[in-house]
């Protein structure tokens, strides 16, 4: 047995976390000091050394693009394939268990999972049978209520009703939620969570096995675990002591969502022969990136407190670029990776971090436009895309009649003459007899209320799911999902559709067929689902990250959030600036305030080698153009790690629209250097510079009142004084 390779690579501190005796266990340290490494060591330890088998292991993490790192990493210490092991996200994890025991979570077994747009939809709904009123209560509103009460184990029937006029309403909206998920076997995802605890809780004999199966349980980010996720890492760990966690006090940045990071300390009172580990030294980062955020970090109250250190040289300055606007940003920021690149970088070593989904467009037509392949993760993902969604509900109903949601979105997609009034008579019979929305459908027709052409339609819609049902029977998952993209009428639909926006709807349905083709299926998995079920699954549960051709190189784009865990050489952190990052909602509340720095930190420490921080002073984004100020978290960085980069050096050729400054001085037409002039939101200033030409030239103004700006000429619509 060689366990060198599993310890070799190890410090001191991890060495002693990786092969401590079964016990409980927390490593608490900061950004890339090796946590997610002790785990996956810590797993191949107890395999190789313990004789923990493979079905003996449960592991936690956050994203499924961890997961699956996770597997590969243990694979390749060990040498055999880590499939049996259970490894994933909680979701992932939850799924599993209410599949293999359906029956005892008091679920059909064709239950379906739907992501939060289908969530959304389902409540949409419900509130208009309700006649609530959209204005007064948001669905978003509404939904965010109901997870949150998810989230924290609470169910309609455990709240007690106060006086209160809105929460009286607000509880009835979630009994009938609740009532019509059960009805239609849906669940979403805060239900997962909740539903496996439940299962786990109320079934002693579901309990026993699985506490008896699982020798570890082992928990990456632990800091981001809410109180439903703890619970049930408790129960299948009680009275064992075999919780192993791992986490970082700094980079909780789910507490929007739930997240307690008081689990840390309810973990060491819960868990009292449990080990605290700590590393401290960072094997990610150059030494200037690691003590700059570190200083940022600093200014957060009540933190748990460590300081991280590194080996590694201090490394070049935290690069700082100062955009115009944000399409400026997106050119630097391109030009940069294409340098990169160039030089030899890899596209996938470079990564852009932004606050806000909204802020990846930008980027994406720059990419674009360059010709760089690129990746966006999370934001639109492929299986969040209408007609996607639109050919799996399809799917969906032929494996469920129940499924209200999906039978919803297809009952008149493509438009077959079911109107409106035909859809809302379905939707009083379901809710007067509390049946799913097929089964309300036959009652309808069978009433023959409706004119002639009505019923057939509906008939007709029928029919054809049923019929599309038999013909997949026998067919390979992927001719199954070719069928229904064939015969639904989708692709007739699109094909009407104003040329590049259908074209690109009917190459994503191909590209779901292909997605179906690929599908990993296993055969063995424990669930005994059949692959199309799977299939779904998958779909719903996946973040976004698979879509991903993981073997592709392309630039990496995603949100800081999703960016937790992951490390790349460059890292561009985008959109500095007040109101976005820290984010308007955050600003005037200490805690939020808090969690948007510990995000500020996490995207900061995902960086290897560069770190480029860029904002821009105007910026255009939900339709509004607004004026930012630099974001706090610049000015909490000290200034000796910082360079201020302009557009002239990131370019090494004159291929761009950008000449250099003493050519644009004389054609800058009407503005001088020194030149008064005058804008409308910054008052009267001095002009100090020019660039660029064309829509590209920008202007440096002295403003007396705000100080030095760049400004785009083109909008910036200054006066001459
Ligand atoms: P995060 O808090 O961001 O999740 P982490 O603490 O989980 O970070 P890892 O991702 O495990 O850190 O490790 C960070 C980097 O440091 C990885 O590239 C890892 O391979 C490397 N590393 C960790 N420990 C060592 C070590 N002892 N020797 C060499 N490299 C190491
Ligand atoms: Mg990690």
């Amino acid at each position: 047995m060689d366990i060198t390779k599993i310890i070799d690579s190890l410090n001191d501190a991890q060495r002693q976390a990786v092969t401590a005796p079964s016990q409980a266990m927390l490593v608490l340290a900061g950004a890339g000091s090796g946590k997610t490494r002790v785990l996956v060591h810590r797993i191949a330890w107890q395999m190789q050394v313990e004789g923990v088998s493979a079905q003996g292991i449960l592991a936690v993490t956050f994203t499924n693009k961890a997961a699956r790192e996770m597997r590969g990493r243990i694979e390749d210490l060990l040498q055999v394939p880590a499939h049996t092991m259970w490894i994933g996200t909680f979701h992932g994890i939850a799924h599993r268990l209410l599949r293999r025991h359906a029956i005892q979570a008091k679920l059909p077994e064709t239950f379906q999972v739907m992501d939060s747009g289908d969530q959304l939809r389902v409540i949409k709904r419900l509130l208009n049978t309700l006649n609530f009123d959209d204005s007064k209560w948001p669905p978003r509103e509404v939904q965010w209520h109901i997870n949150a009460q998810k989230d924290e184990g609470i169910r309609a029937r455990h709240t007690v009703e106060t006086g209160d006029l809105h929460q009286r309403q607000m509880l009835r909206v979630y009994r009938a939620y609740e009532e019509l998920c059960d009805r239609s076997g849906l669940v979403d995802f805060a239900e997962l969570l909740l539903r496996a605890h439940e299962l786990l809780r109320d079934n002693q004999d579901v309990l026993d096995f699985y506490q008896q199966r699982f020798r570890q349980v082992h928990v990456d980010e632990f800091q981001d675990t809410n109180t439903i996720q703890y619970a049930w890492l408790r129960l299948l760990t009680d009275g064992r002591d075999n919780l192993f966690v791992v986490g970082d006090d700094d980079q909780s940045i789910y507490g929007w969502r739930g997240a307690k990071i008081e689990n840390i300390y309810n973990f060491q009172k819960h868990y009292p022969n449990h080990q605290v580990i700590k590393l401290e030294q960072n094997y990610r980062s150059t030494g200037t990136i690691l003590k700059a955020a570190n200083k940022i970090i600093a200014n957060n109250a009540g933190r748990m407190g460590k300081e991280l250190w590194t080996n590694a040289g201090e490394g070049d300055l935290i690069s700082l670029y100062t955009a115009f606007n944000e399409q400026d940003e997106a050119y630097f920021v391109v030009e940069r990776i294409r340098a990169w690149i160039k030089e030899g970088g890899l596209r996938s070593d470079a990564a852009i971090l932004y606050r806000s989904n909204a802020q990846s467009r930008q980027f994406e037509e720059k990419l674009m436009a360059t010709g760089t392949p690129y990746r966006v993760y999370g934001g639109l993902r492929f299986f969040d895309r209408a007609e996607i969604k639109n050919a799996l509900a399809y799917l969906r109903l032929m494996s469920n009649r129940n499924d209200d949601a999906s039978f919803e979105r297809v009952i008149n997609t493509p438009t077959r003459g079911i109107g409106a009034k035909a859809i809302d008579d379905i939707r009083c019979i379901a809710r007067d007899q509390s049946i799913s929305l097929w089964a309300a459908a036959i009652v309808l027709i069978n009433q023959r209320t409706m004119t002639a052409r009505a019923t057939n339609a509906l008939i007709g819609f029928l029919e054809l799911i049923k019929a599309l049902a038999k013909d997949a029977e026998e067919l390979e998952l992927y001719e199954k999902v070719k069928l229904v993209v064939e015969k639904c009428g989708l692709v007739e639909l699109y094909q009407k559709e104003k040329m590049d926006k259908g074209e690109e709807k009917i190459e994503n349905l191909e590209e779901l067929v292909n997605a179906a083709r690929l599908f990993d299926f296993d055969q063995d998995n424990e669930e005994n689902l059949g692959e199309l079920d799977m299939f779904l699954a998958h779909a719903a549960l996946e973040s976004g990250d698979s879509q991903a051709d993981d073997f592709d190189d392309c630039v990496q784009l995603m949100t800081i959030h999703s960016a937790k865990g992951l490390e790349f050489k460059v890292v561009f952190l985008v959109g500095m600036e007040e109101g976005l990052f820290p984010s308007q909602q955050s600003v005037d509340d200490v805690a939020r305030l808090e969690e948007e720095r510990r995000l500020c930190y996490v995207g900061m420490t995902r960086a290897m080698q560069q770190l480029y921080l860029t904002y821009a002073e105007s910026r255009r984004l939900y339709g509004r153009e607004s004026y930012p100020r630099p974001s706090r978290f610049l000015r909490e960085i000290p200034a000796e790690f910082i360079q201020e980069v302009r557009m002239r050096a990131t370019i090494s050729r004159p291929v761009t629209a950008v000449k250099p400054k003493s050519a644009s001085l004389q054609t800058a037409g009407s503005y001088k250097l020194g030149q008064g002039v005058s804008h409308a939101k910054f008052g009267e200033g001095v002009v100090l510079q020019l660039e660029g030409s064309g829509a590209q030239e920008r202007v440096q103004i002295n403003f007396k009142q705000v100080g030095v700006k760049w400004l785009m000429l083109a909008y910036a619509n200054l006066e001459v004084v």
